[in-house]
């Protein structure tokens, strides 16, 4: 049976993609290799998101020249956010690539058929709503490279997701780069909470998640919906990326720091114990001592379940790039990093030393060694040992162990 090698970096649109195009490579008659030695199919699943990840990906390509002179009939195919319009600079640049296709799309020697959806899905199944991003923040490429918004119709939604529980997903994970935006372009119009009331009631779901959400698009109505609906979970991504009106002004964010701050405090009063998460970008283009200062404190004062930071990475063709100079310097971009994930650090730390001696509902996904992994509504990871498969289920555990990131407990029988 010939062979296909996979690899993937960046966002959660990038794994769902992998894992859709795998499943078709498998209708196609492939089998899942470990390394790209053994394949007759690679498939780079590229980011380009910041430059860090784009020297992967570079690295990647060129790492695979020789395995492409010495078996040249290894067919290499590159998607994700690497492959924009200009594929004939691509093809001067990488000329062993055989193939460059857009993230997302599905080019026809791929094409098996409908049913792109994985035999055995994960516990936790990703379902795309909505592709591409409208907003343009400054400093973003998304847009240039995944195009403007585009939402899936939801019968094709729910029967997606109908099928996947019926292959033995028990959550499902909507996604977007804006998923507040879902629906605006559909007839009828209809929007991400309508989109969870449909999904709620469907036989074997027991939890529902969605991101990424956008601050200036997040509505009341979602936010009731999540309160109200049983099966979505209590837990939010809610990007803020700078404490600073000035720095969000530059970032064309949409919205104010204090706006940001009443949306949570009303997310929080309608969603008790919900978990908050949020990106963070540092040094972005003049950004100073003192508006670093104000996104510490805001992010001191709010108290997300988890923050990612990044340092700013000019990208090419954005505004940003053109027309703000990167002038904070590495190091000091760095010692924002750190200061930031040392503050996260101690958050979570005392968050989670917390839930000592609790008990906490897990649904069980995966083995990792000797230990069951599962996470709770509010997206904490737990370990615990049983010698019963538990994956797919729901089970009690009390919590014995705690750490920034994670937590141990004991199977309540
Ligand atoms: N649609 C999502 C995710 C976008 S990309 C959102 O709006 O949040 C994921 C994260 O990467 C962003 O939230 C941002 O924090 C970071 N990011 C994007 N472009 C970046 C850049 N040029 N430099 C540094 N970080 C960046
Ligand atoms: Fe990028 Fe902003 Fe769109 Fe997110 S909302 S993908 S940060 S342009």
């Amino acid at each position: 049976m010939p062979g296909y090698y996979m690899w993937t970096i960046g966002c959660q649109m990038n794994h769902a993609e992998s894992e859709r195009l795998g499943s078709r490579l498998e209708k196609l008659g492939y089998r899942a290799v470990a390394s790209s030695e053994e394949a007759d199919i690679i498939v780079l699943n590229s980011c380009v998101v910041r430059q860090s990840a784009e020297n992967r990906v570079v690295h990647k390509l060129r790492a695979l020249e020789p395995l492409k002179k010495a078996k040249p009939e290894t067919l290499l195919a590159v998607t994700g956010c690497l492959v924009n319009s200009r594929q004939d600079a691509l093809r001067r640049r990488f000329p062993h690539v055989d193939h460059f296709f857009p993230p997302g799309a599905c080019p026809p020697w791929l094409d098996a058929g409908p049913g792109a959806l994985p035999e055995h899905p994960a516990v936790s199944a990703f379902v795309t709503i909505i592709q591409g991003c409208n907003n343009f923040c400054s400093y973003c490429i998304v847009p240039y490279r995944r195009g403007r918004e585009r939402s899936r119709p939801p019968d094709e939604i729910v029967s997606e997701a109908r099928e996947l529980l019926g292959r033995g997903a028990r959550e499902i994970v909507l996604l977007g780069q804006n998923v507040d935006s879902y629906g605006h372009d559909l007839p009828g119009g209809p929007d991400l909470a309508y989109l969870l009331e449909e999904l709620n009631g469907l036989d074997g779901l027991l939890r529902l998640r969605f991101l990424t959400n956008h601050p200036k698009d997040m509505s009341p109505r979602l936010v009731a919906a999540v309160a109200r609906l049983d099966k979505v979970c209590e837990h939010l991504t809610l990007p803020v990326q700078s404490g600073d009106d000035d720095i969000l002004r530059a970032m064309q964010r949409g919205y104010t720091v204090d706006q940001y701050r009443r949306l949570v405090n009303s997310i929080r009063a309608a969603v008790p114990g919900v978990a908050l998460s949020t990106d963070i970008i540092v040094g972005f283009p003049g950004e100073s001592r003192q508006q670093f200062q104000k996104t510490y404190d805001l992010l001191s004062g709010l108290k997300f379940a988890t923050v990612h930071v990044a340092a700013y990475s000019p990208r090419q063709g954005t505004l940003a790039a053109r027309e703000l100079e990167d002038n904070v310097p590495p190091g000091e971009k760095k010692e924002r990093l750190r200061q930031i994930e040392q503050l996260q650090r101690e958050i979570a730390t005392a968050a989670n030393a917390g839930l000592m001696g609790s008990e906490l509902e897990v649904l069980v996904e995966d083995r990792v060694k000797d230990k069951w992994r599962g996470r709770t509504r509010s997206d904490k990871l737990v370990f615990f040992r049983d010698r019963h498969d538990r994956r797919g289920q729901l089970v009690k555990v009390r919590i014995e162990k705690t750490s920034p990131w994670s937590l141990q407990g004991e199977l309540v029988t």
